[in-house]
């Protein structure tokens, strides 16, 4: 399966939920803020960063952000995939 990167940029999340409910397996709600958390990911500057494999989940969380702050890149070239 294919290595990628999730890049979320978590200051902009607006607390849809979408991508926990699509992809429970790396994103849980943050009671505190109201804001999601990248299950397992690490901050880098205003990132969280984590990476996996590419899954259906992991695209269509993507896509599917109503705020388009998750981010997925391929891990050996760096693309930009969703
Ligand atoms: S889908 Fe996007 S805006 Fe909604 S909780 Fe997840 S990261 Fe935040």
């Amino acid at each position: 399966m294919k290595k990628v990167k999730i890049v979320y940029t978590r200051d902009n999340c607006i607390g849809a939920t979408v991508c926990v409910n699509l992809d429970s397996k790396h994103w849980i709600m943050n009671k505190a803020d109201a804001k999601a958390n990248l299950i397992d990911g690490t901050q880098q500057g205003d990132k969280w960063v984590l990476e996996t494999e590419l899954t259906q989940e992991v695209q269509m969380a993507a896509e599917q952000c109503p705020a388009g702050v998750i981010e997925v890149y391929d891990l050996e070239s760096d693309e930009k995939l969703f």
